[in-house]
Parts: C-alpha cells; structure tokens; sequence
C-alpha cells in the first residue's frame, strides 16, 4: 500500500499545494523562517501542505481558525521535522486551538500518592498520543515579536518528539550516528548548571522555566535553538551542537 500513499502524496503536492502568495506572506513573517535556503522553504511548504491534509486543525470557543492561522502553525511545527520527515509526527491527529490562554484543571499524583486536581493557565499543551493544544493569542504575540526566545508552537511541537520513545524525558530517539552519552552529558550539566543559578537568585539567561524538569528544559531549549540560536550557544554551546546533530539544521548560521 505504500505505492498507494506515495501516489496520494504526489497528488495532494500537485494539486493541492499552499499558495505561494500565502506561504511568502507566512515565511515573511515570522523572524523564525529567516534565512531559509530556497529549496528548504519549497521543502517546508511540502511538508507543511500534507501535515494540513494529516493533521486536523480545530478552533475551540468557538474560534474559527482561517487557512492563514492553520498555516502559520502548520509551518513552525513542520521546520522541527524539515530534516526528520513527518512520519517523526505520526500517531495523533488534533490540533486544538483556543482563542486565548486556556484554563485546565488536572490530576496530580504527588509524592504520597494522593491525587489532586490542580487548575492553571496555559499558553499550549501537548498530550502523549493525543492533541497539541495552543493559544493563538500566544502564536500570533510570539510569530509577530521576532527572535524572542519564545514560541509555544516549537515548545509544544518539540514535546511530541520527545514523546517518541513513551513519556516525554527530556530525551528523544536519538539517530543512530549520535552519542547518547554525550547528549546526556551535555543536558544534564546544562540543566543541573540553570537549577544551581535559580537556587542562588541568579537571573538566568533562559527562562527558568526549563529548570523544571528534563522535558520541560528540552522543548525551552528547542525553542531558543529555532527562535534565538545566538542565546542558546553563549549558554548552553555543547546542548547547541547536541540539537544541531537531533534536528539536522544549524539555525546559527542562517541569523
Ligand atoms: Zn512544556
């Protein structure tokens, strides 16, 4: 059957592509796709066509998510994978988007055993097999503000991967020519390094908010590697050259 969905593939490329007039206004936009070579961007309009033919993208709260929106997320997500493919995103199928920050309210189990539900405000949310849940507000904000360090599209995204391999640990399935013990390494001295300045009242230069655990450090880290690459080697340069062996792309050179 895989001839089959090769065909489907071709035919959905030819057919069915994205405007260019649209996909240069998206690419423009944001400060994220700069620097692109031009056979990467005809690659990212490809990969961000079928991800809208695979992925179902839907408003919440009554939010009516234009082509244009579909497609400015659809486009970040997919420069994750440009070098990895979309199968990397297989397995689920829901784009979730609120108008606005989103309230939740989970179940916690804390170290004795006792669930609680817990409720907080999220700018995105990624579940194992399930949906990735964003704020559009947070998207349009983030896209529109430059290399800021922050896009909860890439934050979220970068979850799935890590979920490849079951729960998200702060470590995906690494390819077969990377060093495991030097991606650990490099993570964990990176991660222990921002835990000692929190706990001393140094201002870090990343948000703290990756100091929270490993999978929460990956996808800030991720983020900061796509959105503002400079930041991430003055830190953190041994967790930059790890991401640019996982993702395949080296975004410093392209700012
Ligand atoms: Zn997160």
């Amino acid at each position: 059957m895989r001839w089959l969905q090769r065909l489907r593939t071709r035919y959905l490329l030819r057919h069915h592509p994205i405007d260019h007039t649209e996909w240069d206004q998206v690419l423009s936009r944001g400060a994220i796709f700069k620097g692109l070579s031009a056979v990467e961007r005809a690659h990212l309009r490809e990969l961000t066509t079928l991800f809208l033919y695979r992925k179902t993208l839907v408003g919440a709260h009554d939010l009516t998510v234009s082509h244009q929106m579909a497609v400015t997320i659809a486009a970040q997500a997919c420069l994750l994978v440009l070098k990895l493919g979309l199968r990397w995103y297989d397995g689920w199928s829901q784009v979730i988007i609120y108008p606005g920050a989103f309230r939740v309210a989970h179940d916690r189990i804390n170290d004795v055993g006792i669930i609680s539900k817990q409720a907080r405000s999220l700018s995105g949310e990624s579940w194992l097999r399930g949906p990735v849940i964003l704020s559009w507000d947070d998207v349009a904000h983030e896209i529109d503000a430059g290399s800021t360090g922050h896009s909860v599209v890439i934050h979220e995204f970068a979850h799935k991967l890590d979920m490849r391999n079951g729960r998200a640990n702060g470590m995906p399935p690494l390819h077969a020519d990377m060093v495991r013990s030097d991606w650990t390494a490099a993570f964990a001295g990176a991660f222990k390094h921002l835990q000692q300045r929190l706990a001393h009242h140094h201002r870090p230069a990343i948000n703290s908010y990756a100091a929270t655990d490993p999978a929460e450090f990956f996808a800030v880290v991720s983020e900061l590697f796509f959105t503002d690459p400079e930041t991430l080697m003055a830190e953190y340069p041994r967790v930059y050259a790890q991401l640019t062996q996982f993702y395949q792309q080296a975004p410093l050179d392209r700012h």
